[in-house]
C-alpha cells in the first residue's frame, strides 16, 4: 500500500490521494491556463466569465425585486422575479457542471451542497423568514459560487505554484 503524499498544484496544500489538487476549488482554477499556455481569450476563462454573468444577474435581479418592493412598484416584481429564477437555474446548472468538472471527492464539497440546499430552503420553512424564496436562492448560488471559485485566491496569490505537467 503506497502512502504518497502529493502537493495540490494550485494551493500546495496535500492534494486529495491519487488527485493532484486538494479541492474542487483548486481543480477548476487549474482548468485556467496561465503563463506561456495561456492566450488573451481562452474557453476556460470565457466560461468563467460567462458563468460570473449568469450569477451577477441572478443576484442584479433579485436585488432589484427587493428594491421594487420596497419602493412600491408592483408591476416590475413579477418581471424581476422570473429573470432571477432563470439566470439562478442557468446559474445552478453551470455549477452543477462545474462540480462534474472537478470532481466530488471531499466530505467538503458534500457538506458545502447540502448547506447552499439548506440556505435555499430552510429559512422560508423552519424560521418563518418571509423572503421570497428568490433571496435565499440567489443567496445560495452566491455562496457555491464563492466555494467554487476558491481556488483562484491561491491562484492569484502565487502563480509560480502552479506547476507544469
Ligand atoms: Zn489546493
Amino acid at each position: 500500500m503506497t502512502t504518497e503524499k502529493t502537493e495540490c498544484r494550485i494551493c500546495g496544500k496535500q492534494a486529495v490521494q491519487g488527485r493532484s489538487f486538494c479541492s474542487s476549488g483548486c481543480a477548476l482554477a487549474a482548468k485556467i491556463p496561465l503563463g506561456d499556455k495561456a492566450l488573451p481569450v481562452s474557453l476556460p476563462l470565457c466560461l468563467a466569465l460567462i458563468s460570473f454573468f449568469i450569477l451577477f444577474n441572478q443576484d442584479l435581479f433579485a436585488t432589484m425585486h427587493a428594491l421594487g418592493k420596497s419602493l412600491d412598484k408592483a408591476s416590475l416584481l413579477p418581471k424581476f422575479q422570473v429573470a432571477s429564477y432563470v439566470f439562478g437555474i442557468l446559474w445552478t446548472a453551470n455549477a452543477i457542471y462545474f462540480f462534474a468538472i472537478a470532481g466530488i471527492w471531499r466530505w467538503s464539497d458534500r457538506f458545502v451542497l447540502a448547506a447552499c440546499v439548506a440556505v435555499a430552503f430552510l429559512p422560508r420553512i423552519f424560521l418563518s423568514i418571509q423572503w421570497p424564496y428568490l433571496y435565499t436562492f440567489s443567496i445560495a448560488n452566491t455562496l457555491m459560487a464563492i466555494w467554487l471559485a476558491r481556488g483562484l485566491l491561491p491562484l492569484w496569490r502565487s502563480r509560480k505554484n502552479v506547476k507544469s505537467d
